[in-house]
C-alpha cells in the first residue's frame, strides 16, 4: 500500500469523472436521509444527524441489509423519490462527477402504491432541479430485481416502455443473481423488448456468480456494459471474449469487499483484469452504505491497488466512452480530463 501525497490527493479530487454503476437507495447519503426521516418520522431511522451517522457506519452485511431496508421505506412518495435523485447529484458533483447513469429500481416504488407516471414525473422534475442546482447531468438505467422473478420483469419493463423518464438510457437487472435461472425466460424476454425500443442492456452479472452469468447476460440479455463482471476471471475463454470485445466492466472495489466478494481491498483483482487487458471503469454501487465515496474508490484504485496517475486518468476516460453521452457530450468531459491530466 503506498501512502497518497497531497499531490496525488490533489489530482484524483479535480479528476473530472462519470459513474456509471450507482444505485437509487443506495446512493442516499446522511443529509438526504435526515431529510426523508424527518419527513417521515416514528421509524428505525435516527433523526438525530449523529445518531443517523451511527447507525450508517458499515459493520457487516447483515447490517447493510438492515440499513437499507430502512431507508428503503422511507421512500414512500414520488417527492421522496426525487430528493434521493438531488442528493446523488449535489454528493457526486462535489466530487466533481459530470453525469450519471443512475440506477433505479421503478419495481420497488410500484409495490409501496406508487403510480409509474407519478415516479417518471418525478424522475424527470429531479434531472432538472439537480442540473439547475449542482450542473451535473443524470441519466437512468431501469433494473429488475431478480429476486421478485417474472413479476418484476414486467412491472420493469412496463414502466420502461409505457412511462420511461425523459433521460433513461439503458436497461439492467441486479439483486441476487442465483435466482436468475428460475425466471429464464421472462428475464430474456424482458431484455429483448427493452433493447428493440431502444435502450441499452446494462445487466449485473458475475458478482455473487460465476462466468455463468456473464455469459447469460451477453449471449441472452444483448449486455453492452457488465455490472461488476469480476468473476469472469475464472474463465479464460470469457476473459478473452471480454478482451476482444471491449466491453465495459463496471467495477465496483469497496462494494465488492464489504458484501464479502472479495476478501479485502489489498486482493480485489482489478489489477488482473487491467492486466488481462479488459476494459474498466471505477464506481461505487451504494457509497454512503459502503463507506466510500466515488472519490474514494479512484483513491483506493492508488492507494491500494498501484494505479498511477495514468491509471487513473485512463479507467476515468473508459467511464466517459463507456457512458450512453452523445459524441459532444464525450468531448467535453474528455477534453476537462485532458486538462487535468496536463495541469498536474
Ligand atoms: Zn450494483
Amino acid at each position: 500500500m503506498t501512502t497518497l501525497t497531497p499531490a496525488s490527493t490533489a489530482f484524483i479530487d479535480a479528476l473530472p469523472k462519470v459513474e456509471l454503476h450507482v444505485h437509487l437507495v443506495g446512493s442516499a447519503s446522511v443529509p438526504t436521509v435526515l431529510e426523508l426521516a424527518r419527513r417521515h418520522p416514528g421509524g428505525p431511522v435516527p433523526t438525530d444527524e449523529a445518531a443517523l451517522r451511527d447507525f450508517y457506519v458499515f459493520r457487516d452485511f447483515p447490517h447493510f441489509a438492515e440499513v437499507y431496508l430502512a431507508v428503503s421505506d422511507l421512500v414512500r412518495d414520488p417527492e421522496d423519490v426525487a430528493t434521493l435523485v438531488v442528493g446523488i447529484g449535489r454528493d457526486l458533483a462535489a466530487q466533481r462527477a459530470r453525469y450519471v447513469e443512475l440506477t433505479v429500481t421503478p419495481y420497488s416504488h410500484q409495490r409501496v402504491g406508487m403510480p409509474m407516471p407519478a415516479i417518471t414525473e418525478a424522475l424527470d422534475r429531479a434531472v432538472v432541479e439537480a442540473r439547475a442546482a449542482y450542473g451535473i447531468e443524470i441519466a437512468y438505467i431501469f433494473d429488475i430485481p431478480a429476486e421478485f422473478g417474472d413479476d418484476a420483469a414486467r412491472g420493469t419493463l412496463a414502466h420502461a416502455l409505457e412511462h420511461p423518464p425523459q433521460t433513461l438510457v439503458g436497461f439492467g437487472i441486479g439483486g441476487i443473481e442465483q435466482v436468475r435461472a428460475k425466471h429464464r425466460d421472462s428475464f430474456r424476454d424482458a431484455f429483448r423488448a427493452a433493447r428493440a425500443a431502444g435502450l441499452r442492456s446494462l445487466p449485473h452479472a458475475g458478482e455473487m456468480s460465476g462466468p455463468e452469468t456473464i455469459w447469460e447476460a451477453l449471449e441472452h440479455y444483448g449486455a453492452e456494459r457488465i455490472g461488476h463482471g469480476i468473476n469472469c476471471l475464472a474463465d479464460p475463454r470469457l476473459v478473452a471474449h471480454l478482451r476482444e470485445t471491449q466491453i465495459p466492466l463496471e467495477v465496483c472495489p469497496t462494494s465488492n469487499v464489504c458484501t464479502g466478494q472479495v476478501a479485502s481491498l489489498a486482493e480485489h483483482p482489478l489489477p488482473r483484469l487491467l492486466a488481462e487487458g479488459l476494459f474498466v471503469t471505477l464506481n461505487s454501487d451504494d457509497p454512503p452504505m459502503f463507506g466510500t465515496t466515488l472519490t474514494r474508490e479512484y483513491q483506493v484504485a492508488a492507494e491500494v491497488l498501484g494505479l498511477d496517475r495514468d491509471g487513473l486518468a485512463a479507467v476515468a476516460r473508459n467511464a466517459v466512452l463507456a457512458s450512453s453521452l452523445d459524441e459532444a457530450g464525450r468531448r467535453t468531459i474528455l477534453d476537462e480530463i485532458d486538462a487535468v491530466v496536463a495541469a498536474h
